[in-house]
C-alpha cells in the first residue's frame, strides 16, 4: 500500500467541487476554515496547551489533539508530510491521531504560463497528499498525458522547456478561472483541496503574488544551451531549463517585502504545539515563506519548538539543486551550515548520521536516517521529528 492510501481522507468530492464552480461567491469555503481535513474547533479553539487532557460533558478526559504547523516547499516538503500523517494517524497516542496540520506553502515558484497560474509546490503538496502525485517524477499528477503540451508545441507556442500534463492543467484551470473571476489564492486552494482532501490545512503563504527571480551570472552559452546569462530570469527558467547549471548571482523574491501572509497563516504560527521545517530547499523554500513580512518575526516571537529536518545529507541536497541556491547566498551545502539560517529560531534540528551537528547554543541535535526512501524510514523521521519538539524546550530567543 503506498503511503498515501493510509490516511486519505473520504474520496474525491467532484459533485461538490463543481457545485463551488458554480456559484463560485456564495458558497466559497471559508480560506481559514478546513480544506480537506477536520479542525473542528477552529484556530485557538478548545485548545489548553500541548496534548493537554480536556474533560467532556461527561466527564471523560481525553488529550486535545495536537497542533502541528509546517513549512513547506514542493517534493521533499510533500514527502515528509506524508510521512508525518502516517505517524500521526497510526499513532496510539490521541493527541497524535487526532493532531491537525497546517501546511504554510511557498507559493514564489509560481509562474503564468499560456494565460494559466501554476502553484507547482502547493500542488506537490495537494497532490502527493490526497494520492494523486506521479510517484515517479516526485512532482505532476500520476498517469498522466500530454495531449495539449503536443498541440502547443505544433503551434510552436512556447515554453518547450515547462510541460503540462493534461490532468494538471483542469487544476490550473480551475485556480485561474477562480482568480480571475476574483477569488483569492487561498480560496482556490480551498476548493481544489475539496477534491484532493490532503488531510492538512493547505495554506499559501501569501495571496500576494510573490516571484523569485534570479539574476543569472554571465556564461559561456557554448557549454549552457546557448545561454550567456549576464540576465534575471523568472526561477522556474533557471531551474527547469537551465537546471540551475549557470550560476545565480542573486535569488530575489520578488514582491516579497510587501506581501502579506495570508488568512490564517500567522495564527497557525502562533497557536502551534509544534512548528516543523521539512527537509525543503532551505533558500527558495524556506527561506521564502519566512521573507513574507511578519512570517518569520511570528515563528521567532511565538511559544512552538521549532524542529527542522536537514534536506543535505553528506555535503549534497538529495534531489535537485539546492547547493546552486545555497551558493548564491555564500552559504556551504552542509547541515551545520543550513541549521545556521534558522539559528534564531530553531530548537531541535535533525541531520543525519555521520554528518557534522552545528554548535548553535542551545540546538539540539539528533542524528536520523535522514533518506525518504520508502515509507517506513520517512514515517519513522516524521515521528522522530515530532518526538523532538514535543521533547525540546524552546530556547530563548530574546534578541
Ligand atoms: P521542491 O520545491 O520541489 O524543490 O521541494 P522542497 O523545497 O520541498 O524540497 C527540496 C529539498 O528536499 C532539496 O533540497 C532536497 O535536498 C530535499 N530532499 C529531497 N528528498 C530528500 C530526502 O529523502 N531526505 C532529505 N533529508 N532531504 C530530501
Ligand atoms: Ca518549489
Amino acid at each position: 500500500m503506498r503511503e498515501s492510501q493510509a490516511h486519505r481522507g473520504t474520496p474525491c468530492n467532484t459533485p461538490r467541487l463543481l457545485r463551488l464552480l458554480n456559484t463560485l461567491r456564495p458558497t466559497l469555503p471559508d480560506p481559514r476554515g478546513p480544506a480537506g481535513a477536520g479542525h473542528p474547533a477552529g484556530p485557538g479553539g478548545g485548545r489548553t496547551g500541548r496534548g493537554t487532557p480536556v474533560r467532556d460533558d461527561e466527564g471523560v478526559t481525553s488529550p486535545t489533539p495536537l497542533r502541528i504547523t509546517a513549512l513547506a516547499g514542493g517534493v521533499g516538503g510533500a514527502r515528509f508530510l506524508r510521512g508525518l500523517l502516517a505517524h500521526l494517524r497510526a499513532s496510539g497516542d490521541p493527541a497524535r491521531r487526532e493532531a491537525e496540520v497546517t501546511v504554510i506553502s511557498n507559493t514564489a515558484d509560481d509562474v503564468v504560463l499560456h494565460g494559466l497560474r501554476i502553484s507547482p509546490d502547493l500542488d506537490s503538496v495537494m497532490y502527493t497528499l490526497g494520492g494523486g502525485i506521479d510517484e515517479v517524477r516526485g512532482w505532476g499528477r500520476s498517469q498522466e498525458s500530454d495531449g495539449v503540451a503536443r498541440e502547443l508545441a505544433a503551434y510552436g507556442a512556447g515554453p518547450s522547456w515547462f510541460t503540462l500534463g493534461d490532468k494538471d492543467i483542469a487544476t490550473h484551470l480551475v485556480r485561474t478561472r477562480m482568480l480571475a473571476e476574483g477569488s483569492t489564492l487561498s480560496q482556490a486552494t480551498a476548493v481544489l483541496c475539496e477534491r484532493w482532501r490532503p488531510g492538512v490545512r493547505l495554506l499559501p503563504m501569501t495571496d500576494d503574488v510573490v516571484q523569485t527571480h534570479v539574476d543569472l551570472a554571465a556564461v559561456d552559452p557554448a557549454l549552457h544551451h546557448g545561454e550567456a546569462g549576464g540576465r534575471r530570469v523568472h526561477f522556474q527558467e533557471w531551474w527547469v531549463r537551465l537546471h540551475a547549471a549557470v550560476p545565480a548571482l542573486w535569488i530575489e523574491p520578488v514582491g516579497a517585502a510587501t506581501a502579506t501572509p495570508a488568512p490564517g497563516v500567522l495564527e497557525a504560527v502562533t497557536q502551534a504545539d509544534a512548528l516543523i521545517l521539512p527537509p525543503s530547499n532551505p533558500v527558495v523554500s524556506i527561506g521564502t515563506i519566512l521573507s513574507v513580512p511578519g512570517i518569520r518575526e511570528a515563528v521567532v516571537e511565538g511559544p512552538a519548538p521549532v524542529v527542522g529536518v536537514s534536506p543535505v545529507i553528506g555535503g549534497a541536497p538529495v534531489r535537485g539543486m539546492a547547493d546552486a541556491c545555497l551558493a548564491s547566498i555564500g552559504v556551504p551545502t552542509t547541515a551545520a551550515a543550513v541549521a545556521g539560517l534558522y539559528a534564531d529560531f530553531l530548537d531541535g534540528w535533525l541531520v543525519a548520521e555521520g554528518d557534522e551537528a552545528p554548535t548553535t547554543p542551545g540546538l539540539v541535535v539528533q542524528h536520523r536516517p535522514l533518506l525518504m526512501s520508502d515509507p517506513t524510514t520517512t514515517t519513522a523521521l516524521a515521528g522522530a521529528a515530532l518526538d523532538l519538539a514535543l521533547a525540546v524546550d524552546r530556547k530563548d530567543r530574546a534578541a
